[in-house]
């Protein structure tokens, strides 16, 4: 069942091919259903990889993952949340029942590859969006800041850096500051680690440094890094790769019993020579997506423990998607990447939020 009314959704139709179509709104049917009016929804690193081709989506799928919305119809088994409340949304679908869900691994779902909103199924990028109570997270009442946008992907670096064994007086880079590489050092800063961030592009460190002047220094090549922080004569203990590409030279500047975590996903090729990591004792680590954070998450940011209202650098109607995704260094009527402008989370706030339906 649909609603009478249309609604405004960007629908990805190939690579540098996104059109806002007006789209069936939603209803809540099942007695679980909520549907939601989304507020603002974060542009990230693998919307650009689905805008720019190197990420595969379905053709005509609602693309956006990373939302805060607020409660606009529920289900008859929904008591919990009344129409209005404002939550973060849960992007990634898991049955429950599959095997890797019934064995604690939630974000392996058998079903992820035809559930993921914005990728497989709709998302964000759109005015409503139906969901069921167990992706809600409801925003304590009087915190809504504008990190809470960053729920979902601070939840993902949390499952990450739960993988990881830290003590505060290990040295640590992060490689890349984006939104992810972020949202990395700064729980690695909460746990009382010593670090930097590595970014190669100019522009994209100093806006960091602009907005978030509280978070680790910034330097542009992980030699850099290691020079500045590791004790003489020994590397680092925990490189985080956010860029996917960087494997061979983190291995490099780790110490015995390092631990390197591997979250990029840009699909590069990597040769490394096993006695190396064997040698070394270094432990190589992959994390994908949340598990079992987001609430730890959302909570995080209501309470404001991690400094990171400032990562939101712009908020652009729905309809100017091209302009906010030039600001994140994609050209799309030209059909290419530019030089990003250094912003760092960009939003896109369809033309219903905050107004009375
Ligand atoms: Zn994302
Ligand atoms: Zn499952």
């Amino acid at each position: 069942m649909t609603h009478p009314e249309p609604m405004k959704a960007l629908v990805y139709h190939g690579p540098f091919d996104l059109r806002v179509e007006e789209r069936p709104r939603p209803w809540a049917t099942g007695p679980d259903d909520v549907v939601v009016r989304v507020r603002r929804t974060g542009i990230c690193g693998t919307d650009i990889g689905i805008a720019t081709g190197k990420y595969t989506a379905t053709p005509g799928v609602v693309l956006g993952h990373e939302s805060v919305a607020e409660v606009a119809e529920t289900g008859p088994g929904v008591t919990d949340l009344p129409v209005g409340t404002p939550v973060v949304v849960n992007p990634t679908y898991y049955c429950g029942s599959c095997p890797p869900c019934r064995s604690g691994r939630e974000n392996h779902c058998a079903r992820k590859h035809e559930t993921e909103a914005g990728v497989s199924a709709d998302g964000l990028f759109a005015e409503y969006y139906l969901t069921t109570r167990t992706f809600l997270h409801p925003i304590p009442a009087g915190n809504d800041r504008p990190a809470m946008v960053l729920g979902e992907p601070l939840s993902c670096a949390m499952t990450g850096v739960r993988r990881l064994r830290l003590t505060p007086q290990l040295r640590a880079a992060v490689l890349g500051a984006g939104p992810m590489g972020v949202m990395y050092a700064s729980l690695l800063a909460q746990q009382g680690l010593t670090g930097v961030l590595v970014e190669a592009s100019p522009a994209r460190a100093g806006a960091l440094r602009e907005a978030l002047p509280g978070l680790w220094p910034v330097v542009g090549t992980l030699s850099e890094a290691a020079e500045r922080l590791a004790r003489p004569g020994t590397g680092l203990d925990v490189v985080v790769d956010t860029t996917g590409v960087l494997l061979e030279e983190a291995l490099g500047v780790l110490n015995p019993g390092g631990q390197l975590l591997l979250v990029g996903l840009s699909g590069g090729t990597a040769t490394i020579d096993p006695a190396r990591i064997a040698d070394n004792s270094i432990q190589v680590i992959g994390s994908i997506d949340s598990l079992g954070t987001f609430g730890d998450a959302v909570e995080l940011l209501a309470n404001g423990a991690l400094p990171l209202d400032g990562a939101v650098t712009a908020e652009v109607p729905l309809e100017e998607f091209a302009r906010a995704f030039a600001l994140l260094g994609v050209d799309l009527e030209a059909g290419h990447r530019t030089e990003p402008t250094g912003h760092l989370k960009v939003c896109l706030t369809p033309a219903t939020a905050g107004k009375e339906q």
